[in-house]
């Protein structure tokens, strides 16, 4: 019997395995099978170059569950180890900076088995003493038995096993006897070894499918393979809307299948992933930086040699072949989504609602992907007709470019809500987008910075006549009496409405335009839209709604009114008015160029007119907020366009049905 001591420098290795790599510790049998497998298809090759002559035979790796003796066991058929080869291999462990490593990353064990070539190690994480059994398929090997309980002290000898290949028997320490439940090996084995290339058994069941179909020739494959394939990875789920096949070979290797698959709920958080293999062995789900971030959304596998899976996500990111894969990928699924839309842009636009999340989503967090998009994302206006951008620049740049040669898309979020506005613009020959998705007013921001001379336009921002602005605004004809007037009338009528602030102005939108129109200010309804969707912004969120009360002079009810207001009330506000103005022009020539401070007397002076105006002010706004109050058409005007956009509650919204029923009397 040959005894000796494992070749780590560090004292011992086994305690440290234990302790830094509490997590994870079910990856072991992952790394047992896979080099089971791995043995397996040496000897396959062997046998093709004709170097191995004797019978294959039954191939399959086994993996056994001994609850009794507390044994778990993976057998192999393939070349076997001699003792040379257990020394070579087993026994000696390049070890250098150790410590430091095994420090740095504790939480990944696949970091640290992949680093130290530790994958037969790994079985100490759930044993007391592992054993191997092995006969080489040279001839006239000898087979051998190995044994270690932990300390880096081993045991090796001759024994009398008489199959090819290798047995590693695990006895189970007591706090991991979980890997003692058949149940628990089959859910493991399920969630690694699936699609390992050689048959895996394990309670007289093969539990994987060899030859997977990312690895298999496009050509060879159905719509109805791909279908399938894609319900065995995620069952339960609806068919997948598109699928691209990924096969590169230079210069990394890199197969694969990814998925759009159809999203219910906008931003659902996926469980079911992209799963990532290397060489049909299961790594990972989590698959930050080797995909774009964008891609999240996406399903399917990728399986790759070539992505150094046993390294922190970190270094990941800035891993240069990594970057390659993720840059393929992108551009792999701009290209396909391209084709799709090209070819079939039917169906493309059948499922466009489906994967317009993913695409607005990959053009705002990918600058490739974006460019490459530019051809195929498509605008969907309020009838649901859908254009490419080119498409719909041609629509609307004759009708909708305004006189600074900005071209004005017109847009809606909300059809039912905004049905009054749109009406009112597509009345005017302009065309309506609509913008409801959960990132449209990101993607709004972005197409302005893409798209040349093209402003975005809420539809409800402006009174028809203004969204675009083809020539200059058409002042209101109001004298300054008139004027100061109504704008106090209008005031004094409009309701108090939570979070909400309304200014009101005057423009003349012609006869048959609406009295009163309700718009609400583009940039500042953005910032408050963007704060929404950002934390820490929650003072834009919080602000008010600012609205602007639009009263069109030319409408006949306005017209009307400001006539008999102005009978009305000429009389008595014109003299508080020229007093105002008095006393305003006195303090002007008082303060002189205010480069002098006045003497205390002027001060005086000053100070009283001001208390004038105030005071003339207030007197003035009441003779016309009493008068206001005795004429109800203001009151309904105003309360009729608050309806409109939904403004007018409660106690507000009762007063105006009770007015209403009193005007028809
Ligand atoms: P790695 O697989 O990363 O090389 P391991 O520690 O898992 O590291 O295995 C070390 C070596 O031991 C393998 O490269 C292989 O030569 C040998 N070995 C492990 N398991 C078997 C097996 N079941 N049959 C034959 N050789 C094996």
């Amino acid at each position: 019997m040959q005894k000796g001591s494992i070749g780590v420098t560090t004292e011992n290795i086994f305690p440290v395995i234990k302790k830094f790599l509490y997590s994870d510790h079910e990856i072991f049998l992952r790394e047992l099978v896979s080099n089971a497998v791995d043995a397996t298809q040496k000897l396959k090759t062997l046998s093709s170059f004709g170097e191995y002559k004797g019978e294959l035979g039954d191939m399959d790796v086994t993996v056994t569950v001994n609850k009794d003796e507390h044994t778990l066991t993976v057998t192999d058929r393939g070349i076997g180890m001699t003792a040379d080869d257990i020394d070579k291999y087993i026994n000696q462990i390049a070890f250098s900076g150790a410590e430091e490593f095994l420090e740095k990353y504790k939480d990944n064990a696949n970091a640290i088995i992949g680093h130290f070539g530790l994958g037969f190690y790994s079985a100490f994480m759930v044993s007391k003493k592992v054993r191997i059994r092995s006969l080489s398929y040279k001839d006239g090997a000898e087979a051998v038995e190995w044994m270690c309980d932990g300390s880096p002290e081993y045991t090796m000898e001759p024994t009398d096993k008489t199959d090819r290949g290798t047995e590693i028997t695990l006895f189970i320490d007591d706090d991991s006897t979980e890997f003692l439940e058949q149940v628990r090996i089959n859910t493991l084995l399920k969630k690694y070894c699936r699609f390992l290339p050689v048959p895996v058994k394990t309670d007289g069941q093969v539990i994987n499918d060899t030859e997977p179909s990312w690895n298999r020739k496009p050509a060879d494959l159905t719509d109805e393979d791909y279908i399938k394939f894609y319900h065995e990875l995620y069952p339960g789920q609806d068919d997948p809307l598109f699928w691209i096949h990924l096969n590169v070979d230079y210069p990394f290797t890199l197969t694969g299948i990814l998925f759009f698959p159809k999203i219910h709920n906008n931003f659902e958080v996926r469980k079911d992933r992209i799963q990532l293999y290397c060489n049909q062995v299961f790594v990972t789900d989590s698959v930050e930086g080797v995909v774009p971030e964008f891609m999240m959304l996406m399903q399917g596998v990728i399986d790759s040699p070539d992505i150094p899976l046993n390294v922190s996500r970190s270094y990941l990111q800035s891993d240069t072949a990594v970057k390659k894969i993720s840059g393929y990928i992108t551009k792999k699924v701009a290209s396909r989504l391209e084709e799709i839309f090209k070819n079939d842009r039917k169906d493309y636009e059948a499922k466009w609602q489906d994967i317009k999340l993913f695409i607005e989503y990959g053009m705002l967090t990918d600058t490739k992907f974006c460019d490459s998009a530019m051809k195929f994302v498509l605008l969907t206006d309020v009838d649901k007709v859908n254009y490419t951008l080119s498409e719909y620049k041609s629509l609307v740049e004759s009708s909708q470019t305004d006189k600074d040669g900005n071209i004005i898309y017109l847009y809606a979020t909300d059809p039912t809500a905004q049905y009054n506005y749109i009406k009112a613009a597509r009345d005017k020959g302009y065309s309506v987008l609509l913008m409801d998705g959960q990132l449209d007013s990101h993607f709004i921001g972005l197409m302005e910075q893409k798209l040349e001379k093209t402003r975005f336009v809420r539809v409800d921002s402006d009174v028809v006549d203004n969204l675009i602005v083809k020539e200059d605004r058409r002042e209101a004809d109001l004298n300054a009496v008139q004027r100061a007037i109504l704008t106090t009338v209008f005031r004094s009528q409009t309701p108090e409405v939570k979070n909400a602030n309304f200014i009101v102005a005057f423009e003349a939108l012609g006869e048959t335009a609406a009295p009163i129109v309700i718009t609400q200010n583009e940039f500042m309804r953005r910032m408050k839209d963007m704060a929404a969707m950002q934390p820490g912004m929650s003072f834009y969120s919080e602000l008010p709604d600012s609205y602007n009360i639009v009263v069109n002079t030319q409408n006949p009810i306005i017209e009307k009114f400001t006539k008999d207001a102005d009978g009305a009330l000429d009389q008595a506000v014109t003299p508080l008015m020229q007093r105002t103005d008095e006393a305003n022009d006195t303090i002007t020539r008082l303060r002189g160029d205010g480069k002098e401070t006045p003497d205390a007397e002027t001060s005086q002076k000053i100070k009283d007119l001001e208390k004038t105006v105030a005071d003339t002010r207030a007197e003035q706004e009441k003779i016309v907020a009493d008068y206001a109050k005795t004429n109800p058409t203001v009151r309904q005007l105003i309360d009729l366009a608050l309806l409109g956009n939904g403004l007018l509650r409660g106690a507000d919204l009762s007063a105006f049905i009770d007015r209403s029923y009193s005007l028809l009397k």
